[in-house]
């Protein structure tokens, strides 16, 4: 009996192999499980549950995550060290193993790992990266390079060729182009079909399916200082550009500056970087209701600043505030919320190395 089950069941994976148009290891989802074609992630750089509420508190109007139905925690230490760096802390979100503070997609051991990126690119999906720092920065970097330390920027624009990433959008033109090598990786970047723009105009002009968007030398400016709504936009060209692609698309989305603003102890800069973040969660909130078959998650790399909120006044819309001494990133678990198909299944508290078999698992991706 089963062995005449076999060769027909071969069969049908074959078909749905090829029906879908990509290779063997995504299959056809199951009855089971929600249909789920494109996953949006947001990292909030530091974004923990005072600086949601304070923007809440402050904002005019409710925030969008506020209308997400799921919320979770995720907590954070590293390898090595109970309070995480944001090279230790992306890279448990992109490749799924806790590593030491500073390491960029590589374990304690130096140990290349594989992220979700690179699983998603694999199997046909579209992939994009978009950030307010530079994109070599320590959480973008942890979705596309391997290196031993964060602070190679040069080493880690150089895996950015590697086209792990189909879109890649936020500052850092300096990292690829003013190199100690001396090499302009832009030459590299359009001989293997990039699109390499440098600024907001030329980007929304683009109709190229791959795009490098390198929007500022190094970092881009605060929200404050002539950047407000640019995340949005950002977010915006690379869902039309990877929602192109019919095998779907993974996209992490990072609110750089929040933890700037924390390090700075700078309450207004954390706050305005945070709204400034959820304008662009509205905008892939936006596409998913339409489309019916994305996940956004949101989440952070870890608290910064130890944000507290000492109090307030909710007609006014202020918050009075208190951060530690040192500014520095703290353990404390950090929120999660979640919108769109299998989007309940990040409710609950996980460890920051849950999201990526959970986002292959929900991607019929085998590992
Ligand atoms: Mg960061
Ligand atoms: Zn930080």
């Amino acid at each position: 009996m089963i062995s005449k089950i076999k060769p027909f069941l071969s069969l049908i994976i074959l078909a749905g192999v090829l029906l879908s148009g990509c290779s063997a290891n995504r299959m056809q989802s199951s009855s089971s499980s929600p249909e789920v074609k494109n996953i949006i992630l947001f990292i909030g750089d530091g974004m923990g549950t005072a600086q949601v509420y304070a923007a809440m508190s402050v904002s005019e109007k409710p925030l969008v995550l506020e209308s997400f139905p799921y919320t979770g925690f995720n907590n954070t230490f590293s390898s090595n060290n109970y309070v995480t760096d944001s090279g230790a802390g992306g890279t448990a979100l992109s490749c799924g193993a806790k590593t030491k503070n500073g390491m960029i997609g590589m374990s304690p051991d130096s140990t290349v790992l594989t992220s979700i990126t690179e699983m998603a690119k694999k199997n046909g999906l579209a992939t994009g990266i978009v950030s307010t720092s530079s994109v070599t920065h320590a959480t973008p970097a942890s979705f596309v390079a391997h290196n031993v330390s964060r602070n190679n920027y040069e080493g880690i624009a150089a895996d950015f060729l590697n086209s792990t990433a189909d879109v890649f959008i936020g500052g850092g033109e300096d990292h690829f182009r003013k190199r100690k090598d001396g090499r302009d990786l832009a030459i590299n970047l359009k001989e293997q079909g990039y699109d390499v723009v440098y600024t907001l105009e030329d980007l929304k002009k683009s109709t190229a399916d791959k795009i490098a968007g390198l929007l500022a030398k190094e970092h881009m400016p605060k929200a404050s200082e002539g950047r407000e709504g640019m995340l949005a936009e950002m977010t915006r060209k690379a869902i039309e550009t990877l929602s192109r692609d019919k095998d779907g698309f993974f996209l992490m989305v990072e609110g750089s500056m929040i933890d700037w603003g924390g390090h700075a102890k700078d309450f207004d800069y954390t706050i305005s970087e945070t709204i400034d973040m959820d304008q662009a969660i509205g905008v892939a909130k936006e596409f998913a209701v339409k489309d019916g078959k994305t996940l956004i998650v949101v989440t952070a790399d870890h608290e910064t600043g130890g944000l507290t909120l000492t109090g307030g006044d909710m007609e006014k819309r202020t918050v009075k505030s208190n951060f530690i001494d040192s500014g520095s990133h703290t353990a404390v678990m950090v929120p999660v919320f979640s919108f769109g198909p299998g989007a309940e299944s990040f409710s609950g508290i996980h460890d920051n190395t849950f999201f990526y078999g959970r986002f292959l698992e929900l991607l019929n991706i085998k590992k």
